[in-house]
């Protein structure tokens, strides 16, 4: 893949760096998983703070580049060449996350992360401020869809700050933003720790068409009996919170109210991992 597929605009403003390395709340010894180091210019940052950092970069000319500035026998940096979204990302235990994102990946990138629950300690991410906007938006407002309520259902997002294009080398064509995600407690939904596949796959059927009604995209999964009683199957998903999300659900499963031809299926259900997120390019 060429350098401008991969994503590769360096950071090159020092205060956004320091900015990033303090907004992980880490602290020295702890161990960070760095997504994309590039050149090092975060990289360096935190290994300034006295943080270890195992970090993940695809391009093997970096990867060699990384290896030449802080040897693993002399440094606290360990760098793997491999694709994040293929690396077992569990491997170190728990760890704080940082990165400046490639962007044509993030969405894949972040349900990766959600999968580590409680592994993630914390992540600080930068991305395009489009999407940023999406991970903190509030059901009903214009950029709520999927990637928000699967996001505030795994973690507790924040938006920290805006980052121009003149922050980087290249300068990419779009904004970027950098946010905070925390994981959620278990307790926001009442979603059993073996339901969560079949509940983000419930997730993605309610969202699979934004203008649709939650009772058209339910309809092949769930039974039409059940979604006659149910008053917010006349709203979108899009206006519909993540509690409510949540109680439709649990009252879906608690009375068996999926479709015949589901019901034949949960057993089965698989997450839609790695799956296109509706709405994405
Ligand atoms: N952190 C550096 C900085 O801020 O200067 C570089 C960030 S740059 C936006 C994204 C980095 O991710 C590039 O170094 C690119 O080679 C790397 N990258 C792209 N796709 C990747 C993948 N699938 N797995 C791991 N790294 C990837």
């Amino acid at each position: 893949m060429s350098r401008q597929k991969l994503g590769q605009h360096f950071l090159r403003s020092q205060p956004v760096l320091d900015r990033i390395a303090a907004s992980l709340e880490a602290t020295p010894e702890d161990l960070v998983l760095e997504i994309g180091p590039g050149k090092g210019a975060l990289t360096k940052v935190l290994l300034d703070r006295g943080l270890r950092v195992e970090a993940v970069e695809l391009d093997p000319e970096l990867v060699e580049y990384l290896r030449g500035q802080w040897p693993p026998e002399t440094s606290k940096l360990r760098v793997h060449e491999a694709d994040v979204l293929e690396a077992d990302l569990a491997q170190w235990g728990p760890v704080w996350i940082a990165g400046n994102l490639p962007y044509y990946i993030t969405s894949p990138i972040l349900r990766r992360l959600f999968a580590l629950g409680g592994q993630m300690r914390s992540a600080v991410l930068l991305m395009q401020r489009e999407v940023a906007d999406r991970l903190v938006a509030t059901p009903g407002s214009r950029d709520y869809g999927f990637l928000s309520a699967l996001t505030q259902w795994r973690t507790v997002p924040e938006l920290l700050f805006r980052v121009p294009p003149g922050a980087f080398h290249v300068p990419p064509k779009v904004e970027s933003a950098v946010v905070r995600l925390k994981p959620a407690a278990d307790s926001l939904t009442a979603v059993a720790s073996e339901e969560r596949a079949l509940f983000e796959e419930f997730l993605g059927w309610c969202f699979a068409q934004k203008r649709k009604t939650l009772r058209n995209n339910l309809r092949a999964h769930v039974s039409g009996d059940f979604l006659s009683t149910r008053s917010e199957a006349k709203l979108r998903a899009e206006q519909v919170g993540l509690y409510e999300m949540g109680a439709l659900f649990r009252a879906i499963q608690d009375t068996e109210g999926w479709s015949r031809v589901r019901r034949g299926g949960i057993a089965t259900a698989k997450p839609p991992d790695g799956a296109r997120i509706p709405g994405e390019s």
